[in-house]
């Protein structure tokens, strides 16, 4: 029972450990974040802005209500029956955060990918040696750095 317990604790913190779980939970938090941010920026600064070029009728009052012959049957009978409501205003909204949110995220991702390449670049740049050897400017012959006479033409460097 308590081998059982371990197990599955130990199983666990295997699973929190691996890093890549704690990167996931920042994505999904940042990922919330920036959400709320392209709707308040669609719905409360993009929406108002295209209210005023189509004269007050933007996506917020942009409802279809179906008249669907049944419901219309149903309340002719006395029933207390809605007809739906197509918000496709609220649709197109969301189709525009989508878009917002997808060009942020090319971007976002191709600085990343820059800022990466760079600084691989960098450490590619540190980490080559340092040359050992040297061209002596009399015979054009490849000797030690440190040389102080070209030992193929004997010149004093
Ligand atoms: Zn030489």
């Amino acid at each position: 029972m308590s081998g059982k317990k371990t197990g599955i604790f130990k199983e666990f913190k295997e699973f929190i450990t691996r890093g890549n779980v704690l990167d996931m939970a920042v994505g999904i938090i940042i990922g919330g974040a920036f959400t709320a941010i392209v709707n308040s920026l669609v719905n409360d600064i993009l929406n108002p802005f295209i209210n005023t070029i189509f004269g007050g009728f933007g996506f917020d009052g942009m409802n279809l209500v179906v008249k669907l012959p049944w419901v219309t049957l149903m309340r002719n009978m006395g029933l207390n029956v809605e007809y739906p409501v197509f918000a496709f205003g609220n649709f197109i909204s969301a189709v525009i955060s989508f878009l917002i949110t997808a060009v942020a995220l090319f971007f976002l991702i191709k600085g990343i990918n820059a800022v990466k390449k760079l600084a691989e670049k960098k450490k590619a740049d540190e980490e080559a040696p340092a040359p050992t050897t040297k061209i002596c400017p009399y015979c054009r012959s490849e000797i030690n750095i440190e040389a102080t006479r070209c030992p193929h033409c004997t010149s004093q460097l």
